[in-house]
Parts: structure tokens; C-alpha cells; sequence
């Protein structure tokens, strides 16, 4: 990776925090305890529990990108930045660009 491809990827991560940061703050929401007394018709009722499922399940794998992210936005600058965490070869940028928290290559992510 050189100098270039860090900083475009290093905007890339900082993006993608962001935008990481606004849906866990839009799950959260939805993923609040509805009201018992909510007045709700029976079946939306059972709709917005099922939402509310959803939301919780979206929620925690949001939170797992963010820490992962920031995780990525701290190592950015080491040496080994970038090496497969098990096989330690290098992450194409490609791959990188597209899911920055990637810790593993894709041979490696895909066993
Ligand atoms: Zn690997």
C-alpha cells in the first residue's frame, strides 16, 4: 500500500465511521423497548416487535463494524497495517476500500 492508497483509505475509514455512527444512533431508537401502553392495534403491535428484533440484531453487528473501524483507524499508520491477521499477507486495497475493518484477506475470510 503506499502513501496515496493509506490516505484515501484512511478518508475512507473516517467516512464510514460516520455514517456507521448516524444508524446506531437511528437503531438505537428503534430498538428501544415499546411502551405496553403504546397504543397500538394487536398486528402492528407484532410488527414493531418484529422491527424491534431486527433493529437489536443490526444494532450489535453495527457496533462490531464502529469498534472495528476505530480499531483500524488507530493501526493505520503501523507497519503491519493491512497484513492478513492469519496468514499475514498483505489485504488488496481493493478489498480494503471496500470493507475497511477487514482484518483478514480474502482467501483467509472466505475458509
Ligand atoms: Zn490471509
Amino acid at each position: 500500500m503506499n502513501l496515496e492508497q493509506k490516505e484515501t483509505l484512511r478518508q475512507r475509514i473516517q467516512e464510514t465511521i460516520t455514517r456507521c455512527k448516524e444508524d446506531i444512533m437511528r437503531l438505537e431508537k428503534s430498538a428501544s423497548p415499546i411502551a405496553p401502553d403504546k397504543a397500538l392495534g394487536r398486528l402492528t403491535r407484532m410488527d414493531s416487535l418484529n422491527d424491534q428484533g431486527i433493529s437489536k440484531a443490526a444494532l450489535s453487528q453495527n457496533q462490531d463494524k464502529f469498534y472495528k473501524l476505530e480499531q483500524a483507524l488507530d493501526l493505520i499508520d503501523r507497519p503491519e497495517f493491512g497484513d492478513c491477521a492469519t496468514c499475514r499477507s498483505p489485504i488488496s486495497i481493493e478489498r480494503l476500500m471496500v470493507l475497511p475493518e477487514s482484518t483478514r484477506c480474502v482467501n483467509c475470510a472466505s475458509k
